[in-house]
């Protein structure tokens, strides 16, 4: 009932627009966007868009017809807080948005390095268009990059920075890359890949401080004493979700913006979707955020159904890829708490899964180039069904016979 304003433009907030027309939505749809972009995709900000020369409408997810043959108002500018009384939305700019209900897109913002010159211009980071924009146009000018945290994004960029033909060492605290996201066995695959490629990587250590002289850095000194040269910093050390407006209007937060599994905060009026969203899921138990483009359009299309009146709880099967170099990683479902892990294929080939088991629970699979695995395990899930440790490991086993 009245309008739907959606505070973000991100995957998430695209989304729901596009879904709340499709499925016949006729009231006005305001969609905030502080950044100066028609509304994009992400993840080739990480991989094909900073090795190509493609420009900014490669990303885009629709023309700006579309946004005015939908009658979807792009709105340029920032929220800055919520008037839940009023039932409104005041912006930057002094402009206040009545709403009848109120998206919570916001996404996640890039954990900032808490070292001196970290704010130096040959820092940088990843997270929007502009930010791999001024990467592209700094790389040509470098020799050796440093990349701080070795989880998706920076190894992304690492690889793709070693293709662009610079000198690369990757720094990561834990002792393995991509510790919390994925197995021992994908991890050690990776590092392989990496160092084959001319990567160094450089486990168990932090980053103690970054040289510069004259305003440009020269190098980063590591808590095991050593220093490595460098022209250029790349940060990748996580996220922190965008939950201040929400907060500051009442609403619960904690990891995320506390939502239910209709994805509805405490105020009826107003639902938190995507990155910035700790949702209630009765399918894992507890509470969960997310941060894939999965999750944020599933979340977008199980909102716009529910405020064109079906309403379900939110169910998604989480899924997710990640491309270094030439391999290609895709997950299907979530692995936390696996106590046995199955390899299928073999990473000596360069093409295996892991299949993660709790007890005889399959949780999820972690797919290295075996696109057909990935597949078969969201279809698999969908289905709620699940296969054996021996039959996942046995390769003779017809994994389409488990879908029949
Ligand atoms: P976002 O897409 O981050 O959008 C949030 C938007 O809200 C932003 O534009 C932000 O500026 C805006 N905003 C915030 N506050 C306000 C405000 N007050 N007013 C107005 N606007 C506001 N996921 C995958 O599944 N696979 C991948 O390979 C992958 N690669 C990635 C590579 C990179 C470099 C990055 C950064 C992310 C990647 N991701 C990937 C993650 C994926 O992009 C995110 O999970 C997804 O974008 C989340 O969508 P969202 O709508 O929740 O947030």
């Amino acid at each position: 009932d009245g309008p739907v304003v959606i505070v973000g433009a991100g995957h998430g907030g695209y989304q729901v627009a596009a879904s709340l027309r499709q499925a016949g939505f006729s009231d006005r749809i305001c969609l905030i966007n502080d950044e100066a972009h028609l509304p994009y995709q992400r993840p080739p900000l990480s991989k094909a868009y900073i090795k190509g020369s493609a420009g900014p409408e490669s990303l885009m997810f629709r023309p700006e017809k579309f946004y005015q043959d939908q009658k979807i108002e792009l709105i340029a500018g920032r929220a800055v807080s919520i008037d839940r009384s009023e039932g409104k939305v005041h912006l930057a700019s002094g402009e206040a948005l009545a709403y009848g209900h109120l998206v919570l897109a916001t996404g996640a913002r890039n954990r900032l390095l808490d070292l001196p010159n970290a704010n130096l211009p040959d820092v940088k980071y990843l997270r929007i268009l502009d930010d791999s924009e001024a990467l592209r146009k700094i790389m040509p000018s470098k020799t050796r990059v440093v990349v701080i945290g070795a989880g998706f994004i920076g190894l992304e960029f690492a690889a793709t920075a070693r293709i662009k033909g610079l000198e690369v060492d990757v720094l990561e605290l834990a002792p393995r890359v991509m510790a919390r996201a994925v197995t021992a066995e994908v991890s050690e695959y990776f590092q392989e890949r990496h160092r084959e490629a001319g990567i160094r990587i450089h486990l168990g250590v932090q980053a103690t401080a970054i040289e510069a002289e004259g305003g440009k850095v020269t190098g980063i000194s590591l808590s095991d004493g050593r220093h490595l040269p460098a022209d250029l910093v790349v940060v990748g050390v996580g996220v922190l979700p965008n939950i201040e407006l929400a907060a500051e209007a009442g609403l619960p937060v904690a990891a995320g913006i506390i939502v239910d599994e209709y994805l509805s905060t405490a105020d009826p009026h107003i639902s938190a979707i995507g990155d910035c969203a700790l949702f209630a899921s009765p399918r894992f138990g507890g509470s969960l955020r997310l941060e894939s483009v999965q999750n944020a359009t599933d979340h977008a299309r199980c909102l716009a159904a529910r405020l064109t009146g079906d309403r379900k709880a939110y169910d998604g099967h989480p899924w997710f890829w990640s491309d270094q170099g030439d391999d290609k990683l895709q997950m299907a479902g979530l692995t936390t708490g696996y106590d046995r892990v199955v390899l299928r294929g073999s990473p000596a080939n360069k093409a295996f899964s892991a299949f993660c088991y709790k007890g005889e629970k399959l949780l999820g699979i972690e797919s290295v180039n075996r696109a057909g695995d990935h597949m078969f395990g969201r279809r698999l899930q969908g289905m709620d069904r699940s296969i054996t440790p021996e039959q996942a490991a046995d390769e003779s086993f017809d994994l389409k016979s488990a879908l029949a």
